[in-house]
């Protein structure tokens, strides 16, 4: 298969650029719907939100890929007194890494307003802990750039607690290949399944999930086809002593929700040692696939796990053309075996 790295990036761009944390996730796979229709695919939203994509193949077997394009954020936990609001995680970002970040924050009446997230020791001139307060949802607010004093001040504004914060992704692709953004988890992989499936003709039926609450643990905990294996793609980990990097395909062997299955982690492997892809198997000490979710409700399934490499999951991650490109001749070699 050619990379077509062109299709890549428009659709990464577009698809980082529309916010979707979970829960909020309309728009996202409006957007995918059009994706769908583009290349001629069967698709249909499940009552939760999962956008599914039908290929046909040439034989009976019937596959199961997944990225999911929920992301995280944050929703408006309370008001502070102060025109500031306190918020609560949706998904597990590092909190640190959003001190100083933009957002937005969309109201259930339609508006949408801009702001900032900071530490409740703001400046450095003032509070003799500005560098050392720890970085927690109770020491963090959210400062919004209206003429607010008051909590009667940003309920006039309509906004209510549960409404979504959504940081800025800051996407930038640089002329050396890198691939900054928040959420390449897992967008990256959302893309790259996208970009697999307009190449290749598949072997076997193949049922494509977006799934809209990975973040919070149940993606796929209801499998939307009936199948008999599913492959979950998304991001690779990074760090310590796993052999993973940013230009590689990561196969996961093992992460907190047990193993994935012996005999399709073995054929991954195989067919990237063949095809000469750089690639790395791995265990993840902290994570969950759509796979584990949906084997925890009770699917019987072979399941597997592979993704591109992403560092500094959760913060601001980066990868790179490589790692895309890699996971992409991957899963087009598995769906065409
Ligand atoms: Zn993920």
């Amino acid at each position: 298969m050619t990379f077509n790295e062109d299709y890549f990036k428009k659709v990464l761009i577009e698809l980082l650029s529309i916010d979707s944390p979970t829960g909020y996730t309309k728009k996202v796979t409006e957007k995918l719907k059009s994706y769908a229709d583009e290349l001629g695919f069967e698709h249909f939203l499940t009552n939760k939100g999962n956008l599914v994509m039908k290929v046909p193949g040439k034989f009976d077997k019937n596959i199961g890929i997944s990225a999911h394009v929920d992301t995280l954020g944050l929703v408006v936990r309370g008001y502070k007194g102060d025109g500031t609001l306190s918020f609560s995680r949706v998904g597990g970002a590092i909190l640190p890494t959003l001190d100083g970040e933009y957002c937005k924050i969309y109201t259930r009446g339609g508006d949408v307003y801009t702001g900032t997230i900071l530490s409740n020791s703001p400046a450095s001139h003032v509070f003799e802990d500005a560098s050392e307060l720890k970085r927690d949802a109770a020491n963090m607010h959210v400062k919004l750039d209206e003429i607010v004093k008051s909590e009667d001040d940003v309920k006039k504004l309509g906004i209510l607690p549960g409404d979504y914060i959504c940081f800025d992704p800051k996407t930038v692709i640089t002329e050396k290949g890198f691939i900054k953004s928040r959420f390449l988890d897992d967008k990256l992989s959302a893309a790259i399944i996208l970009t697999v499936l307009r190449e290749v003709k598949p072997s076997h039926n193949v049922c494509a999930v977006f799934s809209v609450y990975e973040e919070v643990g149940h993606g796929l905990s209801h499998l939307p086809c009936d199948l008999d294996e599913f492959l979950a793609v998304d991001m690779g980990c990074i760090g310590d002593d796993l052999t993973c990097t940013e230009y590689d395909v990561s196969i996961c062997a093992k992460d907190s929700s047990g193993p994935y299955d012996y005999d399709m982690t073995t054929r991954l492997i195989e067919l990237a040692k063949g095809a000469g892809l750089s690639y790395a198997v791995d265990i993840y000490p902290f994570y969950g696939s759509d796979v584990s979710a949906a084997r925890a409700a009770g699917h019987d399934i072979r399941g597997a796990l592979i993704g591109p490499g992403v560092a500094a999951s959760h913060g601001m991650e980066r990868s790179h053309m490589k790692a895309a490109e890699n996971a992409a001749k991957l899963l087009a070699l598995y769906l065409t075996s």
